[in-house]
């Protein structure tokens, strides 16, 4: 789309985003909420845009890590509920309830205030509960009798949910989700005894969703990378998959330059890559400003009609050069694909990861802002 419109730029389906969403509903059944994750830019699919689709889409929660996020999606006239999940400051708490955002709280000297202010307003301010059931992270270490205690000294906020996150989703062999599930499955048999049964229970992002660890759904999950496409591959278990999901991201840059240069000549910082025999490099107008990792340097690839070009030389801040040898066709102004499928060959979040020492997640969320965002 737009050859040569823009240095460089992303292609969201929306309409793949909402079948990823779907098929999330359709696995996990109607007495499971599902509150697709739209934090950091939606993975950089960008928010709003998402959110619009999602909410259209049936979605009655969205959730997000920062008060200032989900401020951005009332503005922008979101009206589904709004789960806050990293914890929020001190000179947020006032927006919550002015946009009417649903907090996590991670402890119980914040469910005090937060009860104080609710009851000052004569708001009934739902939360949910943060456990910390062994990821070490967010969310109380208090136990059963402590939490209880403090719930029952609610008066004017209403106790909405209790939820967890897991350490080690992916790691089937280690134990700690499955001690993480009996954490959080004790807390609530004491509040459940006790009279307080939450409207939802959750623990798990996309890993027990699309490998089926029923236990781990609760009545609500809450996943991010499956809605834009991606499961990350799990260990210690021979269990694939069951929910079918994908990519709904593709990123290009356009060629500034088509140029041949003659054998032994040194491209980019640092002479890092020599031309071996004479050589046609493209130079590709994305960078590491760009989010397109340093560490791809003589080692990515993208590609140029249908074929892989291997990166020569340094990524540099704005611009990276690629070998296009052989391949006949290409002129400046062309693009090239970073991320996405042309003809038989595809690059994926995963990949460059792999090559670049990092997660799928940093190489989405890591496509800035620069990058200009384009829906289909
Ligand atoms: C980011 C996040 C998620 C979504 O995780 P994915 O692995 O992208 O599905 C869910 N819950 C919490 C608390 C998170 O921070």
């Amino acid at each position: 789309m737009n050859p040569g419109r823009h240095r460089s730029w992303v292609e969201i389906s929306l309409g793949r985003i909402a079948e990823n969403f779907q098929a999330v509903r359709e696995l996990v059944g109607p007495s499971v909420e599902v509150a697709p994750v739209v934090k950091a830019d939606a993975y950089g699919h960008g928010a709003i845009e998402v959110s619009r689709l999602l909410q259209s889409a049936g979605a009655r929660w969205l959730a997000v890590s920062s008060v200032e996020e989900g401020v951005a999606l009332r503005r922008a006239g979101i009206a589904t509920r709004i789960l806050v999940m990293a914890d929020f400051l001190e000179s947020e708490r006032e927006a919550l309830f002015e946009f009417h955002l649903t907090p996590a709280i991670h402890s119980l000297e914040d469910l005090a205030v937060l009860d104080r202010m609710a009851a000052d307003r004569g708001v009934p301010l739902p939360f949910h509960l943060k456990l910390d059931t062994g990821m070490g992270r967010l969310g109380t270490l208090a136990g059963p009798e402590e939490v209880l205690a403090a719930l029952c000294g609610v008066r004017a906020a209403r106790f909405e949910g209790l939820m967890t996150h897991f350490a080690s989703a992916a790691h089937y062999a280690s134990g700690q989700t499955e001690r993480q599930i009996e954490a959080f499955n004790r807390m609530l048999a004491r509040l459940e005894a006790a009279g307080l049964r939450p409207r939802y229970r959750h623990l798990g992002s996309t890993i027990p969703v699309a490998y089926a660890r029923r236990e781990a759904w609760g009545n609500m999950v809450r996943p991010g990378q499956a809605i834009y496409g991606y499961i990350s591959p799990v260990r210690g278990t021979t269990r694939k998959p069951v929910l079918g999901v994908q990519p709904a991201m593709q990123w290009r840059a356009t060629f500034l330059e088509i140029k041949d240069v003659p054998e032994g000549m040194l491209i980019g910082y640092g002479g890092m890559f020599r031309a071996p025999k004479p050589m046609r490099i493209g130079i590709l107008a994305v960078g590491y400003a760009d989010g397109f990792p340093h560490r791809l340097s003589n080692r990515g690839r993208v590609i140029v009609k249908g074929r892989y070009a291997p990166v020569v030389g340094a990524v540099s801040m704005d611009l990276t050069t690629v070998d296009v040898t052989g391949i006949e066709a290409v002129r400046g102004g062309d693009h090239a694909t970073l991320l996405g499928v042309e003809q038989e060959a595809s690059i994926d979040a995963q990949e460059i990861a792999r090559l670049a020492g990092t997660i799928s997640y940093a190489v989405l969320c890591g496509i800035s802002s620069r990058v200009k965002r384009i829906y289909l």
